[in-house]
């Protein structure tokens, strides 16, 4: 519910009409765009019908509200009139009515938690759900301090097969460095994300679905610089902060916002920090790559095959769209990069000149802001080891995922035979990176590419049409009878569902089958 996907309002047969996640979108009035409904917010009509009061509501009179034209529903905690943005929901009246008159939080965070309700849904606050009083056991003060210790009480239950993280700390004149003991094998730099700004330490570590979350206002400034280790096969974490003062530290810091906690990353929650835009080069007539800047106080790394939020206000309300992040260029690992390190970010994005959030994207300029999350996604390195032979198949801007698997896959799996990658566009001055995939093609003996046009010019001698089981069928097929195989699929939502398909009806696995989408 609530779902401001990132094919908002796509025209009825347009490849952006998304069903993502098996949900559908039903066709909207016209008018009811999601600018429409940014333009309505603004206009200073009483969308609760509670002119501007905020209220305290109970229960019982939240179940009051449970008809389309008077629907209150509640997410975390706060209490909103959606009634009038039923006709402005992408996924439709019904989906929205599931939660009339109760807490939808579930139901949300089922299908979209990155949505920025918040913002989208500020002038329909009725008010917060009436607490029910709770006895508050007197707290020790010296408590409130972190000196490392686990208090048994800031953990929430556990989920059940996981063991909590726990951490401590210690000093030497210059440095401190918090030590996480995560108990988990396998973990490596990309699931420690670490930000610090204004004082606030922030340290999230992604354990399978689970987030354990450090979150305090340090007791003493640091720089800006800091270290992450990771000992794999013990699980340890080492986060090292420089000291901006030599001093002795009495304790770590005052607790923040779930401080301490390891609770699913659904409950988490989405955290963004500040980019900046650094640069922006044409990759075609309508699509640039851009790199974005990580702030000095952040170690984040976007696994293989995920995907982050970009968030920009946009006429006073935040808008939030999935990209994913992409490397520099395909043959960055034999190139020396102009930007090392990791902090740099880079997305390739395709600007619709009718769409909301690529225009203002793209009108960004050198130096501008932009806030970016954590990653997310399902895909997993793992899918790749062992593997013999795989296939990508994108349409248009679903070429972005598939570009660090290929040079993953490439650079780091001894028994990979095949690369083959098959990229639907509508026209040749469609195609993202031509000259690079063919000159890795040239290059590498494991690599071929196949390009198939929808919208070809007669002078088109390669593949045309779209997606189908005679292309397919020809292109996927294993070299031997049992070789491992992945497929991966990335495009608009109807490519991707039609591919699905074909693929079952040629005999691969659901395992064998990896598709991307936003959920
Ligand atoms: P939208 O406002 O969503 O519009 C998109 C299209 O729909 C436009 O053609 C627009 O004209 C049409 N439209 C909008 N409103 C209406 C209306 N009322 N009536 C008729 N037609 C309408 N994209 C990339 O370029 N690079 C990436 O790396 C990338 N990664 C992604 C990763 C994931 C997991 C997902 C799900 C999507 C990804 N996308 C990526 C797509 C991206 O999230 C956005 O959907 C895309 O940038 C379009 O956003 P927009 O707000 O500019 O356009
Ligand atoms: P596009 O240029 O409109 O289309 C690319 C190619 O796909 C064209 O040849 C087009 O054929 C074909 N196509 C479109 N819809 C099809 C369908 N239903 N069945 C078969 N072929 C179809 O693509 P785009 O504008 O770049 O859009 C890329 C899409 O990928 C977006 O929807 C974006 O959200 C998605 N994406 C998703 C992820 C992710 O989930 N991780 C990442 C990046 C991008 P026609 O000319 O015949 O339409």
């Amino acid at each position: 519910m609530l779902n401001v996907p990132s094919q908002a309002f796509p025209a009825p047969g347009s490849q952006q009409r998304a069903a993502s996640g098996g949900r559908n979108k039903v066709p909207l009035k016209q008018g009811r765009s999601l600018m429409d409904w940014i333009r309505l917010t603004k206009s200073g009509k009483d969308l609760t019908g509670l002119k501007g009061r905020l209220i305290e509501v109970t229960e019982e009179e939240l179940k009051k509200h449970n008809k389309k034209d008077d629907c209150w529903v509640c997410i975390r905690g706060l209490v909103y009139n959606v009634s009038p943005y039923m006709e402005y929901h992408p996924g439709g009246e019904d989906e929205l009515m599931r939660a009339a008159g109760s807490d939808g939080t579930d139901l949300f965070d089922q299908v979209h938690r990155w949505v920025n309700y918040e913002s989208m849904l500020k002038e329909c606050l009725v008010g917060r759900m009436a607490v029910k009083p709770v006895v508050v056991a007197k707290e020790n003060h010296e408590k409130k301090l972190l000196n490392g210790i686990l208090f048994k009480s800031q953990v929430p239950d556990l989920p059940a097969k996981e063991i909590s993280p726990s951490y401590d700390w210690f000093q030497t004149e210059s440095l401190v460095t918090i030590v996480i003991y995560t108990k988990q094998k396998d973990m490596d730099s990309e699931s420690v994300i670490v930000d610090y700004q204004d004082g606030c330490f922030r340290a999230e570590i992604v354990i399978k679905d689970y987030s354990y979350l450090l979150h305090t206002e340090l007791s003493h400034e640091i720089q800006e610089d800091i270290t992450v280790r990771v000992a794999e096969k013990t699980g340890k974490v080492e986060i090292v902060l420089k000291k901006k003062d030599n001093v002795s530290w009495k304790y770590l810091g005052h607790p923040l916002e779930n401080h301490n906690s390891f609770t699913t990353q659904r409950e988490t929650g989405l955290y963004y920090r500040k980019c900046q835009l650094i640069s922006k080069v044409d990759v075609t007539h309508d699509t640039k790559l851009y790199c974005l800047m990580l702030p000095p106080g952040t170690h984040l790394q976007v696994p293989i095959g995920q995907h982050v939020y970009l968030k920009q206000t946009i006429t006073g309300t935040e808008i939030v769209k999935p990209y994913t992040p992409i490397l520099e260029t395909l043959h960055s690992n034999l190139k020396e990069s102009h930007h090392p390190n990791n902090k740099y970010i880079y997305v390739m994005i395709k600007t619709y000149h009718t769409g909301l959030f690529t225009p203002h994207f793209d009108c960004l300029q050198i130096g501008d802001c932009v806030f970016l999350s954590n990653p997310e996604g399902t895909f997993k390195k793992s899918q790749l080891q062992e593997l013999e032979e795989l296939f990508l198949l994108a349409a248009g801007t679903g070429f972005t995922p598939m570009i660090k698997i290929l040079n993953y896959a490439l650079t780091n799996i001894t028994n990979l035979r095949k690369v083959k990658l098959m990229f639907f566009n509508k026209t040749e001055r469609d195609i993202l990176w031509r000259n690079q995939l063919e000159q890795l093609a040239d290059k590498e003996r494991r690599f071929e590419v196949e390009f198939v046009l929808s919208e070809p010019t007669c002078e088109w001698t390669g593949k045309q049409g779209r997606i189908s089981l005679p292309l397919l069928s020809e292109f996927v097929k294993r070299s031997l009878e049992d070789s491992r195989v992945l497929i991966c699929i990335c495009g608009p939502a109807s490519f991707t569902e039609q591919g699905i398909r074909l693929l079952k009806d040629l005999n691969f696995s659901q395992e064998e089958v990896h598709s991307f989408t936003a959920e």
